[in-house]
């Protein structure tokens, strides 16, 4: 009996302190017209992904992107072995576009991707708008499910997309930039928004979840990611693949009221028992923090 307790109480400490998170990009295949051309950028996100011991991430693919060039980045994530899934054709902002239209966008997308090896029904929607009044929310719903698609919420977001355009934008201007500050930058606020939403799981949900990490496909992805899944696995994190992280519980939440901009699937959850609206979004996601934080990485010359 006493063993059985003890076992119990190991085997609740470790969902308590799960840490699990996967790696999900977005946009891809993202503009690619500052320091990396696209099939750099590809070929060293895949290394390095590789190079981490990481088989499968997903990347959330809008069809329209698909150049020439854009159609050969897919096909290196597919050969690599990693998923491609549904992030619509253009990238609509949902609060700004009717149920119709966006139905549309989805499903043109759809077609385009659906015969590729790799892809999973899976919608991630753009923006995280997930539609801003009943009607096209549950619209949206009601076709995920009528077509087989889950939701592929996110649990973790640290506005790696603001980062990579102060950094491009820096670049282009021919600030001197200090690339391992700017490491640090990165890796620092995704560690700290992971432990962020993971003390709100605990917190709001009483356990650990198996987190999904939303980042976009993006140079400093590239160029960071190794030393990130490093870092992360030095303070106890685990990577799991986003097929499993969807067999977590999270998935059947559905938040009542609509949303204008979703704040993750955590988030909604906390939302709906007491947190307050402003501690919806880690700190790490505020785009004029980041700015500020970003002075730093530039040095003088
Ligand atoms: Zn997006």
């Amino acid at each position: 009996m006493k063993t059985l307790i003890k076992l119990l109480i190991f085997f609740s400490l470790q969902s308590i302190e799960a840490k699990e998170i996967a790696l999900t990009f977005d946009d891809s295949p993202r503009f690619a017209k500052g320091v990396l051309d696209g099939p750099t950028r590809a070929q060293n996100l895949i290394s390095a992904l590789k190079a981490a011991n990481i088989e499968q991430v997903a990347f959330f693919t809008n069809s329209s992107f698909m150049d020439d060039e854009g159609t050969k980045r897919i096909n290196s994530y597919i050969e690599a072995g990693h998923i491609i899934a549904n992030h619509t054709h253009t990238h609509p902002d949902f609060n700004k576009t009717s149920l119709q239209n966006y139905i549309q966008d989805f499903d043109q997308a759809h077609d385009l991707l659906k015969n590729l090896p790799t892809f999973i029904k899976w919608f991630r929607f753009p923006y995280l708008r997930e539609g801003n009044d009943l009607e096209k929310r549950d619209g949206m719903r009601e076709h995920l499910k009528k077509n087989g698609y889950i939701n592929a919420y996110i649990t973790v977001d640290f506005s790696d997309w603001h980062l990579e355009h102060l950094y491009q934008k820096a670049h282009q201007d021919k600030k001197h930039i200090d690339l391992e500050r700017l490491k640090k930058l990165y890796i620092d606020n995704a560690l700290a928004a992971a432990e962020y939403y993971d003390e709100m799981a605990k917190k709001y949900l009483k356990r650990s979840p198996k987190h999904v990490m939303l980042l976009h496909e993006t140079d400093l992805a590239a160029f960071f990611i190794q030393d990130m899944i490093e870092a992360f696995r030095k303070h106890g994190w685990t990577i799991i693949s986003p097929q499993e992280a969807y067999t977590d519980d999270l998935l059947h939440f559905q938040f009542n009221d609509p949303l204008a901009y979703n704040p993750g699937r955590v988030s909604e959850l906390a939302y709906q028992r007491g947190l307050p609206r402003q501690e919806l979004w880690a700190p790490q996601t505020n785009t004029k923090e980041i700015t500020k934080s970003f002075q730093e990485v530039i040095t003088s010359p």
